[in-house]
């Protein structure tokens, strides 16, 4: 039988984790990397993180005879790093929904010992349960099958089961600063800058249609940067480069002419670029 000891000696303690003169640091410090320094949930940018339990530990809102996943508190396939907003306040605080069988305590074996591989977020009792919140690495939602957003920078479920418009409301996804931030951060500069070419080559202060196009381009490429998953709002930046019509030429061009230019420019441009050797 192994020897149980007790010390406050740091130094015995081989878990890594532990050893930190603050333990919780570690962690933040770890998803906050993992996460280019964004909100899991919402992608605004966020340098101090919350350590977020994405199946709630203490309670569940949607079930009051819950006692909360607290087996699954230092699990780190359930743990995310969550601004203060999507933690807290009209966030997802302690809201689970599941469309399927909840897990109502912890996996243990007959000697009443945790069966720690049951804890993590694939294994099969805990997938059962089909949550309805998306998990940000487990459920990939940039797959394009879950979001659309529309140009005021407003994000829509449309997957069939619910789970992006549950996710939306869970954790507030169409809040006002949000709004703000993806028209800041991912389509602002670049419509106004496409304003501005298409007016000058209006009035003819770009020498000629190869110049404009090459400038267009030099735009597009700055651009597109910004759909890399370690930019804010990636996931809009993803949504709005693959939908450039919608989001973008719409709004820039004034007339139908120079909404179908700047869809044709970016067109090739996208063509062109993807047999760019990565
Ligand atoms: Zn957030």
């Amino acid at each position: 039988m192994r020897e149980i000891v007790s010390s406050r000696d740091k130094n015995r303690i081989s878990d890594v984790i532990y050893k930190g003169s603050k333990p919780e640091f570690i962690v933040r410090k770890t998803l906050r990397e993992i996460y280019f320094n964004k909100c899991a949930y919402c992608e605004i940018p966020d340098s101090k993180p919350e350590v977020e339990h994405y199946r709630p530990k203490g309670k569940v809102a949607e079930d009051s005879n819950h006692p909360g996943y607290y087996w699954l508190c230092y699990e780190w396939t359930n743990l995310l790093p969550s601004c203060h907003y999507c933690n807290t306040e009209t966030g997802k605080v302690n809201s689970f929904p599941v469309s399927g069988i909840r897990v109502m305590s912890p996996p243990l074996d007959e000697a009443g010992n945790s069966l720690f591989a049951a804890h993590t977020l694939n294994s099969a009792g805990l997938a059962n349960e089909k949550p309805l919140l998306l998990h940000p690495e487990a459920d990939t939602p940039d797959n394009g099958s879950y979001f659309r957003f529309d140009y005021t920078g407003k994000i829509y479920g449309i997957d069939s089961r619910g789970r992006g418009a549950a996710t939306i409301d869970i954790c507030d996804l169409n809040r006002d600063n949000l709004l703000t931030f993806r028209l800041k951060f991912v389509t602002a500069e670049l419509i106004l800058n496409l304003e501005k070419a298409l007016d000058k080559y209006y009035k003819g202060e770009i020498a000629d249609v190869e110049s404009f196009v090459s400038l267009l381009r030099i735009l597009f490429e700055v651009w597109i940067r910004g759909s890399h998953p370690a930019e804010p709002f990636s996931l809009f930046a993803l949504y709005a480069q693959n939908n450039f019509i919608e989001i973008i030429a719409e709004d820039a061009g004034k007339t139908s002419e120079q909404r179908l230019i700047l869809t044709k420019v970016y067109e090739d441009f996208v063509e062109k670029r993807n047999f760019l050797p990565a």
